[in-house]
């Protein structure tokens, strides 16, 4: 018989004649078919026939397989959250369905209020500033550093006002941001820092992982990250000691399934955020199925760094001769990036043009274009909400002239040597005729 756990508030109602068996419906062969059919697609007559193998497989073990006695918030999750911690070295890692819900977290910890300033770097994605926006905080954005289009800390501490609650630098394609001047800015003013480390997972600053470096870390584990749990997910972490016990009730709810839950009527309270700050839980619970992804994933994160490390260190040397770009920074002593992206930026005064052109011919070469992390003060949703882009524009100069003249990023994981060397050769070609004039 599977195993039911006491602690599910599903199963535990006891030994009685009429049990509360189960509340929802369990999965099947044919379902576990859909699955496999949807994770390894195929076609052909060799497919077909290893898929009716599998089938056939599936429903022998159908005959004498359990379900699982949980879907949800269960062993699985635990032990991915377990393995998180002993790789980061933190204690209290929470698995949440995605990095945008753990920021949600630290920001409802910090008690942010309509009005309250939060410093964002000039360069990342949407999902950084997405809480604080929808609940009325001011949007302040620090200027990037022009080679690792990092958070400059220089700009944060010109930024930093009496109203700022929050900074949150983001370490860009996992490359480290200089943290230690952001932290201590930060400890003098009483600032919470949460670490977007949404592309970060594994690396390293000054030999600390990153994400466990500021007050919060949050990862993601979205399927276009280095690791996944099968497409969505995310761990948030703490430093503040003091909340590390309420994490887990912060993303179910106000409860903790791994404390038996008495009465719900009672059980369920306000959540002790920063000083006298409370706060009230929604629902950022994963599945089992997530939890088992992610210790999959995991399990194989150093051999998939060092696999993208090599292939940026390669390009790196094929490009090392050309004097108009800059290549990406494979770091070093405690400096240790993700490699979630290949950074090049190009000299538009020693390439002739600058990088709009290198973009189109590279494009036009059949290296493929990905979307680029742009300046978010431009997006639409800021100009709804009325703020003014040229002046934001103007107190950020090297984002606007790195992103606009110098600046692309290559995705580098899982390409054969052929494709390597074809990128290389379509940059190189490119810089010589940009050089030229063609
Ligand atoms: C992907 C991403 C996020 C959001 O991660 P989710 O898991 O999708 O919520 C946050 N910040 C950056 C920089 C990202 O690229």
């Amino acid at each position: 018989m599977a195993e039911k756990k006491a602690s599910d508030f599903r199963y535990n109602t006891g030994e009685t004649k009429v049990p509360w068996a189960a509340v929802g419906e369990n999965y099947n062969a044919e379902d576990l078919m859909a699955v496999v059919r949807f994770l390894m697609k195929g076609q052909g007559a060799a497919y077909e026939a290893a898929l009716k193998d599998v089938e056939k497989s599936v429903c022998a073990l159908d005959q004498v397989a359990e379900p699982p006695a949980k879907l949800s918030l269960d062993v699985e999750v635990a032990r991915a959250e377990a393995l998180c911690d002993q790789y980061l070295h933190t204690a209290g890692s929470t698995f949440v369905t995605n990095c945008t819900a753990g920021f949600e977290i630290a920001c409802k910890y910090t008690g942010l209020r309509p009005g309250d300033e939060v410093i964002v770097p000039a360069i990342t994605f949407a999902a950084t500033m997405a809480y604080p926006l929808s609940i009325g905080c001011k949007l302040v954005f620090a200027d990037v550093d022009p080679v690792t289009l990092n958070i400059d800390p220089a700009d944060v501490a010109r930024k930093v006002t009496d109203r700022t609650k929050m900074i949150v630098p983001v370490h860009i394609g996992g490359y480290p941001v200089d943290m230690d001047p952001i932290m201590q800015l930060a400890r003098e003013r009483d600032i919470v820092v949460l670490e977007d480390a949404a592309h970060g997972f594994g690396g390293e600053y000054k030999g600390k992982k990153l994400g466990t470096i500021g007050d919060f870390g949050a990862f993601s584990f979205h399927e276009v990250k280095n690791i996944t749990s099968f497409g969505e997910g995310g761990i948030v972490c703490t430093n503040v000691e003091a909340f590390r016990g309420e994490m887990k009730r912060a993303r179910f709810l106000g409860t903790d399934f791994s404390r038996q839950i008495k009465d719900w009527l009672y059980d369920v309270t306000l959540i002790q955020g920063k000083g006298d700050t409370k706060f009230v839980a929604t629902n950022f619970s994963t599945t089992e199925i997530q939890g088992l992804g992610l210790q999959l994933q995991i399990a194989r994160i150093e051999q998939i760094i060092e696999a993208r490390r090599q292939a940026a260190a390669y390009l790196n040397s094929r490009l090392a001769g050309c004097g108009a770009l800059t290549t990406q920074d494979l770091g070093g002593e405690g400096c240790r990036p993700t490699f979630h992206l290949y950074r090049l930026l190009v000299d538009p005064e020693k390439a002739g043009a600058d990088v709009q052109v290198l973009k189109k011919k590279l494009a036009a070469k059949g290296v493929t274009e990905i979307a680029h992390f742009g300046p978010l003060y431009r997006f639409q949703v800021l100009k709804d909400l009325g703020y003014d882009e040229d002046a934001i524009a103007a107190s950020c100069p090297n984002c606007e002239e790195v992103f606009y003249r110098r600046f692309t990023h290559f995705p580098i994981y899982g390409l054969s040597q052929e494709q390597l060397d074809y990128m290389a050769d379509a940059i190189l070609e490119s810089i010589d005729e940009m050089q030229k004039g063609i």
